[in-house]
């Protein structure tokens, strides 16, 4: 399951800081937590862990004028549709190839013993796939497991990976400068494997230069109730492989909302529109409507006003983060007949003086603009 949509904490709250912190007191905030909850320092603890990530994906943020703009102005949702962070949060990979500018050595160089040890050796990963999953308004209001076929990249059987000789398996070359200030050693990526530490030594004929080869795989993703058109849930690690011991991309499954006949979402919120005819709207009557659910029957009371609008609590869709539901919002419409017979047309001529057909709105038939304004209150 995704965890693309959980509520996230602001970025300023976690890291302690105030909206218009500067550029040192977010590295300084940052540099606290990083230290407090350093893996290192707390192994085994998952919350600290978190606290770390969490730390980590805000400094990402907040030290980057760009991304921060960004953030300001449109809070998570800015990289939350564009493959940004998608909340799964960052790697403590990326975390600690960010570390070199905020601590120095402090670290020895980045990695922590958890690392399995891999020194400064990069983890490759595979690319990402995204995939547009369709969905009804019902299975939108009641969520659904979708298996969805997908052709992704695979590591081809038979493949085989040497060591890389240009770094050999480290995944980085160091370079040595003299500067001003002295003897400087700069390590980057290594170019030949980016940082894989191996290349591939033999493959089958029909793997590509990296060794993988498409394959078609029907993948299993829960979609949970509530969601809505554009956003993105993450299925980890049902991406294309990486080459030799690297990790597969994530799958990214985007959401399409179809169109309901007859039902409008706005929120979550459904509104339904309803025409009763002239004599149903004098006399009662009882009439059938859509639900997310099914059908339901409701009951129209005598001397029902158009433009009345019936609320069905609970009856809407319910809340991506587990707020309650809905309501479903019926609209009457009381339906004017264009041609009358003779009869009925004197029928209602001898009704204009009749003081039953004169409006008499009481305080319960509000206005439109009264009505609109409690919709949203
Ligand atoms: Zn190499």
């Amino acid at each position: 399951m995704s965890r693309a949509i959980h509520m996230k904490e602001d970025y300023y709250d976690v890291l302690g800081i105030s909206k218009n912190a500067s550029d040192a007191e977010i590295k300084k905030a940052y540099r606290k937590m990083a230290l407090k909850y350093h893996p290192d320092k707390n192994p085994g603890d998952t919350e600290a862990e978190d606290k770390f990530k969490k730390a980590a994906e805000a400094y990402e943020v907040l030290s980057n004028a760009d991304k921060r703009a960004r953030y300001d102005q449109f809070g998570h949702q800015a990289f939350d549709n564009n493959g940004g962070f998608g909340g799964g949060g960052m790697n403590m990979d990326d975390i600690f190839s960010q570390f070199g500018d905020i601590f120095g050595g402090a670290f020895g160089g980045g990695g922590f013993s958890g690392f399995g040890g891999g020194g400064r050796q990069r983890v490759v990963k595979g690319s990402n796939l995204r995939i547009r999953v369709k969905l009804s308004l019902e299975e939108v209001a009641n969520g659904i497991e979708k298996k969805i076929k997908v052709k992704r990249k695979v590591q081809a059987e038979g493949t085989t990976y040497k060591t890389c000789g240009t770094c050999n398996g480290s995944g980085q070359v160091t370079r040595v400068t003299n500067t001003i200030l002295g003897r400087m050693q700069t390590a980057s990526t290594c170019q030949t494997c980016g940082g894989a530490g191996q290349t591939i030594d033999k493959k089958p004929s029909d793997a590509d230069a990296q060794g993988l080869k498409v394959a078609e795989e029907t993948v299993s993703v829960k979609i949970p109730a509530g969601v809505v058109d554009g956003m993105q849930l993450k299925v980890t690690g049902k991406g294309n492989d990486a080459p030799g011991n690297g990790i597969a991309g994530d799958m990214l499954v985007v959401i399409q909302e179809e169109e309901h006949p007859t039902l409008k979402r706005e929120g979550d919120n459904l509104h339904y529109d309803m025409y009763v005819s002239l004599p149903d709207a004098v006399l009662g009557t009882s009439k059938e409507i859509d639900t997310v659910t099914g059908k339901v029957r409701i009951k129209i009371e005598a001397g029902v006003q158009s433009g009345k609008i019936l609320r069905l609590r609970g009856k809407g869709i319910p809340s991506i983060n587990g707020y309650g539901k809905g309501d479903l919002l019926v609209h009457v419409n009381v339906w004017t007949p264009k041609t009358l017979s003779k009869t009925q047309k004197e029928f209602f001529e001898s009704m204009r003086e009749d003081e039953h057909f004169e409006p008499k709105p009481e305080s319960s038939d509000k206005s439109f603009f009264e009505k609109v304004k409690d919709m949203f209150s």
